[in-house]
């Protein structure tokens, strides 16, 4: 597995892709690194990765602590428990996955500048992260309102077994929203990022209007479920 050759041609094809899309920018890479340690993440870092992703607040703050990010952004983009925000509020660039209005009182009682985008169940599946998307806009006033928090964007993870016409689909719904809510011009919610998009559909993602893509394995490799998470 060669982290670092993986890696550029990541950030090749994300390039492409926005380039294909007509993008003068291409889209943000975040490489989801959980389960992987600080050398892997240092060798995406020397091919140019600039963002790390990360789905567990222990993991985060464990690779944080070695420097495993230095230079680069961290966001937190796995479910977040509300007695954990005190753990992340504050310490990562952005925050991916707030769904509830809980999370958005609890993020803006603890930090003064934190960045953070509302991830989006639009598949309305049970069981699953993400607020409803009728529920949407009234979880982007309410973060409008608060101190301490900057909106800007969303997030999404369409239904793991969903064919590529249906995950394109929820993409271009996902797109819709991203542009409604940004219509309705609230203070303090900038609506620039667009986060959806993973190893098996990142450039569909493109085509349908992200402009941020979460990739793990394309970089890393296969994860093994059976081992205890890397952090070294
Ligand atoms: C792991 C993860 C990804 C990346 O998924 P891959 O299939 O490894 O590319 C993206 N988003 C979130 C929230 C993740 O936890």
């Amino acid at each position: 597995m060669d982290v670092y050759s993986n890696a550029k041609r990541i950030l090749e094809r994300v390039a492409e892709a926005s380039f294909r899309a007509g993008r003068a920018e291409p889209a943000v890479l975040v490489a989801a690194s959980k389960m992987n340690g600080y050398e892997a993440l240092r060798e995406a870092y020397r091919a140019g990765v600039r963002l790390f992703g990360e789905n567990r607040v222990q993991e985060l703050l464990a690779k944080d602590s070695l420097g495993a990010y230095e230079g680069a952004e961290k966001h937190f983009i796995g479910h977040l428990q509300k007695n954990k925000v005190k753990d992340v509020a504050g310490r990562v660039d952005l925050i991916q996955s707030v769904d509830s209005p809980e999370l958005i009182d609890l993020i803006s009682a603890r930090a003064e500048h934190q960045r953070i985008l509302i991830e989006v169940n639009i598949a309305s599946e049970p069981q699953k992260s993400g607020v409803l998307p009728e529920e949407l806009p009234e979880l982007a006033a309410r973060a409008a309102e608060k101190p301490g928090i900057l909106l800007e964007g969303l997030m999404a993870i369409p239904p793991q077994n969903a064919n590529v016409a249906e995950t394109c689909r929820y993409f271009e719904k996902m797109h819709n929203l991203f542009i409604d809510i940004g219509a309705k011009k609230y203070d303090n919610v900038t609506m620039t990022i667009l986060s959806m998009g993973m190893s098996r559909d990142f450039e569909e993602a493109i085509a349908a209007g992200a402009n941020m893509v979460r990739v793990g394995v394309g970089i890393f490799g296969e994860r093994d479920y059976g081992q205890p998470h890397k952090i070294l």
